[in-house]
């Protein structure tokens, strides 16, 4: 029998729908999902208990989810994708409303019905009272034919026809409705094509001022036709309701030169060379035929939804820096990975030719694109591409992962909408001279990995740079943020004579790295490394870094399919330290979350994600993740200068349960029979709430470690990754340099010491102010090091005082960049080359 699976925000509706539903089919399994564990009135929904009883509720013949609004969606939507692909096909989430909807679905379930006719009656439940209101449905527009279909004619006004967007919306609508829709462009005469297919739709090639003939059948055609027209009337929702607002020019980028592309410095340097757009290159597919056809369908189900995971997530980051408009287009990416007009030669070359997986997706893609390139329409014919890039990706999936690192197989400057952190770790480093991408901001933690990487990068470059075809050469200036399309030979010469400069410059920093760096008055300032991996250790003792003063543990536990045990956590951080050679490492506790969500450890989607459950604050809520990292760190620290740090942390009762959870760990290390060290204990100033209450924290913690990165995110109310506000946040803001003042002078008072662990640190202008306000640590990425050294060696610890003091009665971060540009010294010296140990 059919199950039934109620969702709600509020626990109390769910039961009083379960009630009336219930009194309508009494043996009809239904599973209730209300509310979230919370205090009192507990409203939200939550994709683990949507699992839950979808679980139960499943008798083996299908179950039929029925939710109310919003987020309650999205937790179903979730809790279907950590479904195993054989369970997540008789699993359907239904649109209908959730009263009317269970009553109909229980009393059909009842009857025995397939988990289709349940579900064509819950959609249908509200007919009754339509028409007991006289409400009911407006006579379509549409003609009936003596076979019972609807047909309806359409013009399109777009400008650009039916292409991506616009076609997306036609299938999300028609693939609503219990109906067979079909298209025919009239005017060419192309067609019919499935209207729930977008590559089937958009390669009918419909063009501005043609007219198409939408034909529907089934128990919803009418409503079909309805909504289909109500949505040609709205020209398909292609005309963006406000253009996003252009961004806030950068405080830190310099003015782009005419002719380039403007965007934000993301790492410095420039770079020369063809464009290469990410993962737009040919693939090794295996041709070999499988054993087993059940075993490869099922990884290209798994495959699929990984990608879909991450378009998803690209669509949400596009969505909140770029807005809704621009993210819509990887609505139509979702759509190709559903698609029938792929998945069923993919399912027939599986099943009855015996392809692998990987081979019959990518032949199914193949020829859909080849479609698509037929097509007169300059526009369409580069939808082949889109299509190629997506269908890449699940190849890349099923092959393990492995020709990610061929994500990009020729020399040149990647070309990307954005870059997750763990694409930009796939980077082949001896290809990629440079990064550009559309979206994204300096302090997203793409960008991080760039610096550290030592590949100069500009972001935030806008969606023309997805324009610039393969293989068009390029300047990409990394110190102003832009990016020169096909640049003039003059260009390219003085392009290459600053580059030549920087390596110079950068050489004679290099040439002392290995000092350590004294102010001209003596005072000593420790320079050391942010780090992120083995490779990150000896880039930055070939640079001259005095230890690692940020441990980012969170690259060990991405990109994987399962927490990393205690041993390997071990193995991992012992490898690091011991790299380090005596050198002492700070380990920061795992930091995941926002901008980078873990694949095993799914989180209730958050309508703002860097304000919720991130940092330590996950690691509170699920302790025994922290403590078998605490664990971990603590065997490190009995052979090596180890120390911790929690990130995110916003009250001292965050603090105290951090550091019990350390308590609980050494303890259990002692039961095992170890004996571990004492080990030092930081905390991250990242929230303005730990800098404003410092004095409490300084009597309890051995050092503070400052990330302006998420202090001026918090600060300035200015979102990291987006760089439409990536102006607003820059760390030297006079409100940021008090809470850091604030600190430096609370942790004075204890004896205790302050460092500063986010980019701010490696900003030449930013160095004096800091060493002024009385930091004693700066980490950088590896390449910044001899740099930062440099900029240390030529101040003057006491004037920098006076000039500290004086940057904190200004207004603006400008105001800060001039005073010390003025007053300073400081003409830039390059970041080296990361050095190949
Ligand atoms: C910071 O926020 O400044 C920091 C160093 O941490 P992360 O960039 O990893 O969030
Ligand atoms: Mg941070």
């Amino acid at each position: 029998m059919v199950g039934l699976v109620i969702v709600s925000h509020s626990a109390t509706l769910a039961e009083g729908v379960a009630e009336l539903a219930g009194g309508m089919g009494a043996e009809v399994p239904i599973e209730l999902a209300g509310g979230i564990d919370a205090p009192e009135p507990a409203l939200g929904t939550d994709a683990m208990r949507v699992l839950e009883a979808i679980e139960q509720a499943d008798q083996g013949d299908g179950v039929l989810v029925l939710m109310d609004l919003g987020s309650a969606v999205l937790s179903a939507e979730m809790a279907l994708d950590m479904l195993p692909p054989e369970r997540r096909g008789r699993v359907l989430l239904c649109e209908a409303p959730l009263v009317e909807g269970a009553v109909a679905a229980a009393v059909t379930a009842n009857l025995g019905a397939s988990l289709a006719d349940v579900a064509a009656e819950a959609r249908g439940s509200l007919v009754a009272k339509a028409t007991h209101l006289g409400t009911g449905e407006t006579a379509a527009p549409a003609a009936a034919a003596a076979d019972g279909s609807r047909t309806l004619t359409l013009a399109v006004r777009n400008p650009l026809g039916l292409h991506a967007r616009p076609a997306a919306r036609f299938v999300q609508t028609a693939g609503s409705f219990d109906a067979d829709v079909t298209v025919t462009n009239v005017t060419t005469g192309r067609g019919p094509a499935s209207g729930r297919s977008l590559n089937a739709l958009a390669t009918l090639g419909v063009r501005q001022g043609e007219e198409i003939l939408v034909v529907a059948r089934g128990p919803e055609s009418s409503g079909a036709l309805g909504a289909l027209a109500a949505l040609a009337e709205r020209d398909f929702d292609d005309a963006p309701a406000v253009e996003p607002a252009a961004p806030t020019p950068p405080a830190r980028a310099q003015a782009a030169p005419a002719g380039a592309l403007a965007g934000l410095a993301a790492a410095p340097g420039t770079a020369l060379g063809a464009a290469r757009h990410f993962r737009l290159t040919a693939l090794e597919v295996p041709t070999g035929p499988a054993s087993d056809p059940r075993a490869e369908w099922d990884a290209l189900g798994r495959a699929i939804e990984r990608v879909r995971a991450e378009i998803r997530a690209t669509r949400e980051s596009v969505a909140s820096s770029a807005g809704e408009y621009s993210a819509a287009i990887f609505d139509a990416h979702l759509l190709f990975l559903e698609d029938d007009a792929l998945l069923e030669p993919a399912r027939r070359a599986i099943f009855e030719q015996g392809d692998n997986a990987a081979q019959a997706w990518h032949s199914a893609a193949e020829a859909v694109a080849a479609g698509y390139r037929r097509l007169d329409d300059e526009y369409l014919r580069a939808r082949a591409e889109d299509l190629t890039a997506v269908a890449r990706e699940v190849v890349v999936h099923l092959l393990d992962g492995e020709a990610l690192t061929t994500a990009v197989v020729e020399p040149g400057i990647v070309v990307a909408a954005d870059l997750t952190p763990a694409d930009t770790v796939a980077l082949d480093r001896e290809l990629v001279r440079g990064i550009a991408t559309a979206y994204g901001a300096p302090t997203s933690h793409s960008a991080i990995l760039a610096r550290s990487l030592g590949i100069p990068a500009a972001v935030g470059l806008g969606k023309r740079l997805l324009d610039v075809p393969e293989g068009t050469p390029l300047v990409l200036d990394g110190d102003a943020g832009a990016v020169y399309v096909d640049p003039t030979a003059e260009l390219v010469r003085d392009y290459e004579q600053r580059s030549a400069e920087r390596q110079a410059a950068a050489r004679l920093a290099l040439a002392s790295a290995q000092r350590p760096a004294r102010t001209l008055d003596g005072r000593r300032i420790e320079v050391v490394a942010n780090v992120g991996s083995p490779a990150d250790v000896d880039a930055a003792v070939a640079n001259g870094g005095e230890g690692g003063g940020l441990l980012r543990t969170e690259f060990l536990f991405l990109e994987r399919e399962s927490i990393p045990l205690e041993d390997e956590q071990y193995a991992a951080y012992k490898e690091m330290a011991e790299r380090l050679d005596g050198r002492p490492l700070i380990l920061r506790t795992l930091d995941v979350g926002a901008d980078k969500p873990l694949p095993y450890l799914p989180q209730r989607p958050e309508a703002n994600p860097f304000l919720g459950v991130r940092g330590i604050r996950l690691g509170l809520t699920e302790p025994e993740l922290l403590e078998t990292q605490l664990r971990a760190a603590l065997r490190v620290a009995v052979s090596h200068p180890l120390k911790v740090m929690f990130p995110m942390v916003t009250t001292l009762t965050e603090y105290h349960e951090a550091v019990s959870v350390l308590a609980r760990a050494r303890e259990g290390l002692e039961q095992r029979g170890e004996s571990p060290e004492e080990m030092d204990v930081g905390v991250m100033v990242e929230v303005p709430a730990v800098a404003l209450a410092a004095e409490a924290f300084a009597p309890e913690v051995d050092f503070f470690s400052i990330g302006t990165n998420d202090l001026a995110q918090y600060t300035m109310a200015a979102e990291r990754g987006n760089e439409a506000v990536a102006g607003l946040a820059d760390g030297l803001h006079p409100s940021i340099l008090r809470l850091i003042r604030a600190v430096a002078e609370a942790a004075e008072a204890h004896g205790k010491w302050v460092g500063v662990c986010g980019e701010l640190a490696a900003d030449p202008l930013a160095v004096p102010i800091l060493v002024g306000l009385g930091v004693s640590e700066l980490s950088v990425n590896a390449p910044a090091i001899p740099a930062t050294k440099e900029a240390v060696r030529r101040l003057d610890a006491g004037a920098a005082a006076d000039l500290a003091d004086e940057a904190l009665r200004l207004a603006l971060a400008e105001d800060v960049r001039a005073l010390v540009a003025a007053e300073t010294s400081t003409a830039p010296i390059a970041t080296s080359e990361r050095s190949k140990p």
